[in-house]
C-alpha cells in the first residue's frame, strides 16, 4: 500500500489542496492521501492566528468528506505545540510497519525550499519517499527531489481568508460545505482571531 501525506495549516483548506492531492494520488498510485493539520507551523510560528485547531480539523474533514480516496489525520493537532513533520512520520511508521506501506510526502513547492529548515531532514527522507508538487508549467522542483506535475490552480488560503475578511464570495475558491462552515462559525471576519497575538 502506498499512502501520502499531504500536511498544511489548511487555514482554510481549499479546491487547490483538493486538485493537488487528486493530481498527486494518480500520477503516484496512492492508495491513500492523509491530509495532517498542524497545530503550529515551526515556520509560519510567529504570524496571527486565523481559525482554531478544532475548527481546521472540521474544515479538512468536510473536503474530503465521502471521498474515500482521502482522510484527516488529527495525530499533530492532538499533539499540540510546534508539529515537526519527523515526529508525524515516525508515528505513522509505528502504524504501518516497514513492509506494510510506503509513506509517501508531499511537499507543495514552498515547502520544498524551506525543507532544509525542517527538524531532521535526512530523517524525514529515509522515513518516506519526498515528492515536491510541481504547479504548472513554470515551477522547478527543487535539486534532489522527486517532483510530481500537479495543475495550477491559483488558489491560497491567505486569499480566502483576504475574502472574507473584505466581504466578498468564497464560493469556487473552497468547497460548498467549507464556505458553509467558515459562514456559520463566523471565521476570518475582522477581529474574530483565534488567539491573535
Ligand atoms: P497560506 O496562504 O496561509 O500560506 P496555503 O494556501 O499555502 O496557505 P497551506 O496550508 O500552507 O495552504 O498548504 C498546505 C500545502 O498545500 C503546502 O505544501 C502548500 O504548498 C500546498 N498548497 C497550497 N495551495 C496550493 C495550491 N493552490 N495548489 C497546490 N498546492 C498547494
Ligand atoms: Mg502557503
Amino acid at each position: 500500500m502506498r499512502i501520502g501525506v499531504f500536511g498544511g495549516t489548511f487555514d482554510p483548506p481549499h479546491l487547490g489542496h483538493l486538485l493537488a492531492a487528486t493530481d498527486a494520488a494518480e500520477a503516484l498510485a496512492l492508495h491513500q492521501v492523509l491530509f495532517v493539520p498542524a497545530a503550529t507551523q515551526p515556520l509560519k510560528a510567529g504570524r496571527l492566528a486565523g481559525a482554531s485547531p478544532a475548527d481546521r480539523r472540521a474544515m479538512v474533514e468536510l473536503l474530503v468528506a465521502g471521498d474515500d480516496r482521502f482522510s484527516v489525520e488529527p495525530m499533530e493537532l492532538e499533539r499540540g505545540g510546534l508539529s515537526f513533520t519527523v515526529d508525524t512520520l515516525r508515528a505513522l511508521r509505528e502504524r504501518y510497519p516497514a513492509g506494510t506501506a510506503d509513506l509517501v510526502l508531499l511537499l507543495g513547492a514552498d515547502a520544498a525550499a524551506q525543507f532544509s529548515l525542517w527538524r531532521e531532514p535526512g530523517e524525514i527522507r529515509r522515513l518516506a519517499e519526498v515528492v515536491v508538487l510541481r504547479r504548472g508549467e513554470g515551477s522547478a522542483a527543487p535539486e534532489g527531489f522527486r517532483a510530481v506535475p500537479t495543475r495550477r490552480v491559483d488558489i491560497s488560503s491567505s486569499e480566502v481568508r483576504e475574502r472574507v475578511r473584505a466581504g466578498r464570495d468564497i464560493r469556487g475558491f473552497v468547497t460548498d460545505p467549507v464556505a458553509a462552515y467558515i459562514a456559520r462559525a463566523g471565521l476570518y471576519r475582522q477581529g474574530s482571531g483565534h488567539g491573535a497575538c
